[in-house]
Parts: structure tokens; sequence; C-alpha cells
């Protein structure tokens, strides 16, 4: 794969398609791993970063489980299990050493254009939550990536963690968070538009808008042609590459369907589309810093769980809360009200039927969220912050999710939260499904897809090298290594600019 012969009969060495955060971190891992290779990058938009990478159309969290309660369940014995925790805070602590290295090698003005301190705390009512919380608190603790975590149900602590939230509560009620400082806000919008605008200034990628990408077909020689839609000039071309990377996003099922790879078949998609409150009143902006995480409703999606989060976008502080979950058959914000119609295949229709009728929970839910008025949002806010006015806040139209859907032996289909790297056995065509937990990961998944597609240059000495030299911990697990966790913390937070109180 990507040797040079046969350089001749191809445009291209890799075609990335959509221009995300996920191709951005692919193009530059690339650049930076084989400087000579040849790639173009087509979006259908007239910009990059526009989709769910876009700042507003994401919750900007850098998920490490420091604040969301679902990578934390409950056992039937009642103990907590930390596995999915420790799984996502090592993959943000590699997002953070990638990102350390770009810092270092002149990606970005500031790492505070799109990387911020912002405390993630986890808030909950009731006395069995708060019991849970203390055991997840306790359970976390036993590893030296969450040290710093604190626990409080104590009104006057609680209070100085978030004013916002403890304002006009009676003291009867019961009540507990947790905070922890190393949390960070992401706008993987910027970080987007800083990774590409590096590479271009550069000249070291071709970046092609309002190109969209319409159907792919692999020839003989194991090249792939992609058939392109030029939508300013009203053409369509098609050019050669020997590796293609499906990183359209909401828009990666249909254009895996059309591949007609063997790998992709049987995958259905189910979007799920999002709402935030944002508040208007500079006031409430200021007395908040955090971001608050509550528990799921039952039968809530996972990454729906509504949260008051402090953000910094594009250096102004904003307060958000959501997102509320809807539905709609739109696979992109800006997508077709067919593409849920369009997605559907003989190979799908069997698991998507069955997904659906075995995630009742979850159908009843998103019917509830899409019936919720205004009102019955800033009422939902009101959990948060009791005084919350309606003329404080205006309502916002978030990014859209397709969730996965796989075949099953057993279920007929499933339906997953996660992300899913799909690559054809030759290794010159991969997509990535899914959205959860996204951009935060989307070093480790790059790297994932890496092992995938490019097994022989990964196991090389030169890439091997190269990816010690951007990820001191690569290949290492940080949760059996206190020391190699406290050395990279300690470069990473002096590059990004993030907090170092308490938690090295
Ligand atoms: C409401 C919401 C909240 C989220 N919160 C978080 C969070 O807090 N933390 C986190 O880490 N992640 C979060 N995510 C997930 C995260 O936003 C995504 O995982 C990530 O942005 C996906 O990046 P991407 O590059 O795959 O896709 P995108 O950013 O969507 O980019 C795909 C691109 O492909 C283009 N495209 C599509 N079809 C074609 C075609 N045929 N031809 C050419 N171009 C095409 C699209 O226009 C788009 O620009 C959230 C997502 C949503 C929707």
């Amino acid at each position: 794969m990507l040797s040079h012969e046969n350089n001749a009969s191809v445009d291209y060495d890799v075609v990335l398609i959509g221009a995300g955060i996920m191709s951005a971190t692919l193009a530059v891992f690339l650049k930076e791993l084989q400087p000579d290779l040849e790639i173009a990058i087509f979006e259908r938009l007239d910009r990059v970063a526009a989709e769910s990478s876009d700042a507003w159309n994401n919750a900007g969290t850098g998920h490490s489980a420091l604040c969301e309660l679902n990578y934390t369940p409950q056992q039937e014995d009642g103990s907590i299990d930390i596995s999915k925790a420790l799984k996502i805070i090592e993959s943000f602590e590699v997002s953070k050493q990638f990102w350390s290295y770009l810092v270092g090698h002149g990606y970005f003005s500031s790492p505070k254009s799109f990387i911020n301190s912002i405390p993630h705390m986890s808030f909950v009512w009731g006395k069995e939550d708060v019991d849970y919380l203390r055991k997840r608190h306790e359970a976390l603790q036993t590893s030296h990536l969450f040290k710093g975590m604190e626990f409080s149900d104590q009104t006057e602590i609680l209070a100085s963690w978030m004013p916002l939230v403890m304002q006009h509560r009676t003291e009867s009620e019961k009540i507990a968070a947790t905070r922890i400082e190393l949390g960070t806000d992401v706008n993987f919008g910027e970080l987007t538009r800083s990774l590409f605008n590096h590479l271009k200034e550069g000249h070291e990628i071709e970046v092609f808008l309002n190109h969209e990408v319409k159907s792919l077909e692999q020839d003989e020689m194991r090249h792939w042609f992609v058939k392109v839609e030029d939508e300013t000039n009203d053409i369509n071309k098609t050019v050669r590459a020997k590796f293609v990377f499906i990183g359209a996003g909401g828009g990666a099922l249909r254009l895996l369907e059309k591949s007609d790879i063997q790998e992709g078949e049987g995958f259905g998609g189910f979007p799920v589309s999002g709402q935030w409150l944002v508040c208007k009143n500079e006031t409430l902006i200021a007395q908040h810093h955090a971001k608050v995480y509550g528990k799921a409703k039952v039968g809530a999606p996972p990454m729906s769980v509504p949260h008051l989060d402090t953000r910094i976008i594009d250096g102004k502080k904003e307060l958000l809360f959501g997102p509320f979950a809807g539905f709609s058959t739109k696979f992109l914000k800006q997508g077709s009200f067919f593409d849920l119609a369009f997605s559907l295949t003989p190979h799908n229709i069997l698991p998507m039927l069955s997904a659906g009728i075995h995630n009742l929970p979850l159908t009843k839910y998103l019917i509830e969220q899409v019936m919720l008025s205004f009102e019955d949002k800033i009422e939902a806010l009101r959990e948060f912050i009791p005084n919350a006015t309606e003329s404080d806040w205006e309502l916002a139209v978030a990014g859209q999710r397709v969730q996965v859907i796989k075949k099953d032996e057993e279920e007929g289909g499933v339906l997953e939260f996660g992300t899913e790297v799909i690559a054809s056995a030759d290794g010159t065509l991969a997509a990535l499904l899914g959205a959860s937990p996204g951009a935060s990961t989307s070093v480790s998944i790059m790297l994932e897809l890496l092992h995938k597609c490019f097994k022989d240059q990964m196991a090389s000495e030169a890439w091997t090298a190269k990816l010690n030299e951007m990820i001191p911990s690569y290949g290492k697990h940080l949760a059996d290594d206190p020391e190699l966790t406290h050395r990279v913390r300690k470069w990473t937070h002096e590059v990004l600019q993030l907090n170092h109180i308490n938690i090295l």
C-alpha cells in the first residue's frame, strides 16, 4: 500500500472525504509520518468544520469520564465499573499529547484558541443517586488518573463550586457533586480549522470546498475512483486514489454502502438531533464556571444527558444547557430529509427494524423530547438553575449524530453509541461511523485506523519512532504507569496552558 510504484496512474495517494476533525487528524498524522504523500480533501460545504465539529454543534467537552456518569455504570452487586472510564481518560491523554506536539510544531497561534481548563462536575439529587456518586468517587480514587477529584454533599462547598446552581435551594434537598480541575472545554471547530490551515499554508494538502463525493468504485489495481461533483462550476469529475478515508460524519454510511466493500454490509444508522438553550444574560454567564453533568433518565441515550456548560467559543465565555435530543430523518445538519430512507439497503433493513424493536425506551424518550415546548425545556433547566427565566435563554440547533446499528447474530440488529472504524480487507478504504465519544478521542480513533490500514508502515521503525515522538505514551497504558502519567501531564498541561493545580 502507498508505495510510489504506479504513481503515474493515480491522482492522489490519499483522498479524505469530509473536512471535519477526523479527516484533519488523519491528514496531520499521515503528513507527519510520510511527508511526501499527496493528499486531497473533498468537502461538500463551503467551509471546513461546519458540521458536527463546529463549536456550536457539539458540547465541546474534552471527554475524560471526569463528569460523564454513563462511563461508570453501577453493577448488579452495587459496585461501580470504572473500566470504560479508564479507557476514555487514557484516550483523551493521548489527544492532549498529540495536540501538544502540534503546538510545538507551529500548528496554532495559541493553544487557548481551542482548549481551556474548565472544572468538570457531576451533579445528582435524591438519596439513591447521591449514594451512587459517592461510590463512583471512591472507585475512581483507586486510579491515579482521577487524582484531584473531590466529592461533597455540603451546601457551603457546593455553593462555592457552582453558585448559580445552588441559589434558591432548600437545605433539605439531598444533593451532591464531584468536581475536578483537570477538565477541559475544547473548540473542535477551531482545532480543525487550525490543522487544515497549517497543512494548506505549507502546501501539504489540497482542500476542495463545495465538492460533494457522489460515489466510489475500486478497479482491479485496487485503486479507488472517487466521483465528485464540483458544485461551484457545476461539473462532475473523477479522481483516482490509493487510499480513501470516508470521514463524512453523518454522510459516511451512504458512501460506505456505495463503496460496496463486504465489511460495510449490515450497518445502519439512527439519527438523533439536538438543541441547546443558550444563555443571553452576561451576569449569569459570569456566575458559572464549570461543566456540570447530571444523570441520564431511563431510556435516554447516554450522550444526551443535559448538562450546564461553561464554553469558551472564539475567545468568549458562553453558557449552554443541553443537548435536548430529538428525531430528524437527516443524517447531517445540512443534509436531506430523505437521508434515512436512502440509507436503507437489503443488507441493513432487518438489523434496523430489529434495533428499533429492541430500543422502545429510547424511541419513547425521543418522542417525549420532541414534544417538549420551550417552556418545558426551561423547566428542565430549573433542575440545574432553580430560578431560570425564559427571557435569559434562547434555543439553538445542535449537530446531528447518527448512531450505528449493527447486524447481530442473536438480536438481528443492535444500536450502538460508540464509534466504529470499518476497513476493507485490503486496507485501501476505511470509514468512520458513529459519533460518541467522538472528537475528544479523534487521535486514538485515527491511530486505530492507521493500525488497520497501514499495518506494515505502522510496524516500521521510522513510523514507530515518529509516533513515540508525537505521543510519548504511545503503545503504553497510562492507567498502569503513574510515573509516565505524571511526566506526560506535566508536559501537556504546560504546553497547552492548562491548570495543573492538585493534579500531578
Ligand atoms: C450534539 C452533539 C454534541 C457533541 N458533543 C461532543 C463533546 O462534547 N465532545 C466530543 O468529543 N464530541 C462531541 N460530539 C461528537 C463530535 O462532534 C463528532 O464526533 C465529531 O465532530 C465528528 O467529526 P467528523 O470529522 O467525523 O464529522 P463532521 O465534523 O460532521 O465532518 C464531516 C464532514 O463531511 C462532510 N461531508 C458529508 N458528506 C460528504 C460528501 N458526500 N462529500 C464531501 N463531504 C461530505 C460534511 O459536510 C462535514 O463537513 C458531539 C456531537 C453532537 C452532534
